[in-house]
C-alpha cells in the first residue's frame, strides 16, 4: 500500500499504482465520456468548443488525444501540433514525417550497437605477425 498525492486534487490516497485518487478518476472518467460523445455528434468541432460545451479543460482534451483515447474526424480542424515541428496533427505526439524521422534514427541506433566491436590491438598484432612468418 502507497500513500501519494493525487495529480489532480492534491489530496492524500491509498494508491495502488494509479496517479490520481479515486474520486478523480471517476470525475475524469465521466469528462471522458462527456467529451467522447460530444465528439461523436459534433465531429470536426473546434477545441474552443469542445471545451465551452463539456465544460472539459483543453490540457485533458490534449492529453486524451495524444494518447490516442480521442479521435477527431479526419475533415475538421487537427487539434493537436507535432511536438518536434509544431505542424498540426490529430492524435499522438508526433506529425507522420517526424514519426518517421524518429524510427529511421531509432533504427540507425540499433544497427550501430549491432556492428562487432573492432578488433582489438592484440589480435591485429597476431594477425601481423603471422603475415611476417608467412613471408
Ligand atoms: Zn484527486
Ligand atoms: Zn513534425
Amino acid at each position: 500500500m502507497n500513500i501519494r498525492s493525487c495529480e489532480n486534487c492534491k489530496k492524500l490516497f491509498q494508491s495502488y499504482g494509479n496517479s490520481m485518487c479515486p474520486k478523480c478518476i471517476q470525475e475524469f472518467d465521466e469528462k471522458f465520456t462527456l467529451v467522447k460523445n460530444f465528439l461523436y455528434d459534433n465531429p470536426g468541432s473546434s477545441m474552443e468548443t469542445i471545451c465551452e460545451e463539456t465544460g472539459v479543460d483543453s490540457t485533458h482534451v490534449m492529453k486524451w488525444l495524444r494518447e490516442g483515447r480521442l479521435m477527431t474526424d479526419a475533415h475538421g480542424p487537427s487539434l493537436l501540433t507535432c511536438l518536434t515541428c509544431g505542424t498540426p496533427i490529430r492524435s499522438g505526439k508526433y506529425c507522420e514525417e517526424c514519426n518517421a524521422k524518429l524510427i529511421r534514427t531509432l533504427e540507425g541506433g540499433k544497427k550501430a550497437f549491432a556492428v562487432e566491436p573492432k578488433k582489438t590491438a592484440e589480435e591485429s598484432k597476431r594477425k601481423e605477425s603471422r603475415f611476417h612468418i608467412k613471408s
